[in-house]
């Protein structure tokens, strides 16, 4: 499926979907630089892991919107590496509140790491996979991006929107280079994410879904090590929907 050596970084890998990202790809034998910004010791542990499968893995702390440090992880990737074959942008946050009692910072939090992070994270890789005319990105989205998502989102909805059309976006200009972007845009993910949703409403949508509960974030990953992988090698620009048949 992958390239011998190839190496892959995941944002946001140190927990949830991009934990799960991590180990998919680490089982097919790819190197698997793990991103962290708060969660040093999981990122650790992560890494500790893979190699006791018998994978291989590093980690790389940067805080995604932070530019300087997202530049320094890239060029400790291509020090270290020489080569970026995968890069999964899967960090992000929520920032519920109702639109009209949601603050500015809300908004400009939710679409600076998930959006902004996306971008510089992007921008950084596309500058080594252009030069070595081949690679794969897989961004993160979510179904709400999409439909609209819950009531109290509109930030969190905003910010997903823009990754899908900047990830098409992203795509038309990586493609003469040899470069595919894809987008995947998952349900209700049983992760930290949808744990901090209170119980009562959580339980009302789940209930909902038509395949009749929450996903896991493996069934995220193997979506994404697909796209990421050389199986998908006809693919690109496009956004796949992993979200159990969606709310009936
Ligand atoms: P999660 O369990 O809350 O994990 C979030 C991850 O993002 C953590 O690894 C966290 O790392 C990282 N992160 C947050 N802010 C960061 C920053 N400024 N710089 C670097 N890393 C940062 O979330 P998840 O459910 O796995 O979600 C992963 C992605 O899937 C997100 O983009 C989310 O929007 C999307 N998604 C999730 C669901 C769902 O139902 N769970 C549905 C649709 C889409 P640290 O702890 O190290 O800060």
């Amino acid at each position: 499926m992958f390239t011998e050596g190839s190496v892959a970084l995941v944002t946001g890998g140190s927990r949830g979907i991009g934990r799960a990202v991590a180990l998919d790809l680490a089982s097919h034998g790819v190197h698997v630089v793990v991103n962290y910004s708060r969660s040093e010791q999981p990122a650790k542990e992560l890494v500790a892991q893979i190699e006791a499968d018998g994978g291989s893995a590093s980690t790389a702390g940067a805080d995604v919107t932070d530019e300087a440090a997202v530049r320094a992880m890239f060029q400790g990737v291509r020090s270290e590496h020489g080569r970026l074959d995968v890069l999964v942008t899967s960090a992000g946050v929520t920032r519920d509140r109702f639109m009209v009692v949601m603050g500015s910072k809300d908004f400009r939090e939710t679409m600076d790491v998930n959006m902004t992070g996306t971008f510089l994270a992007c921008r950084e890789a596309l500058r080594i996979m252009q030069h070595q005319r081949r690679g794969a990105i897989v961004t993160l989205s979510s179904s709400s991006g999409l439909d609209g998502g819950f009531p109290g989102q509109t930030n969190y909805v905003a910010s997903k929107g823009a990754i899908i059309a900047f990830t098409k976006a992203l795509s038309n200009e990586a493609a003469p280079h040899g470069v595919r972007a894809n987008c995947v845009a998952p349900g209700f993910i049983a992760t930290d994410m949808t744990k901090s949703i209170p119980a009562k409403i959580r339980a009302e949508y789940e209930s909902r879904i038509r395949l009749g509960r929450m996903g896991t974030p493996e069934e995220v990953a193997q979506l994404v090590t697909f796209l990421a992988s050389d199986r998908a090698s006809y693919i690109t620009s496009e956004t796949f929907v992993a979200n159990g048949g969606g709310l009936a």
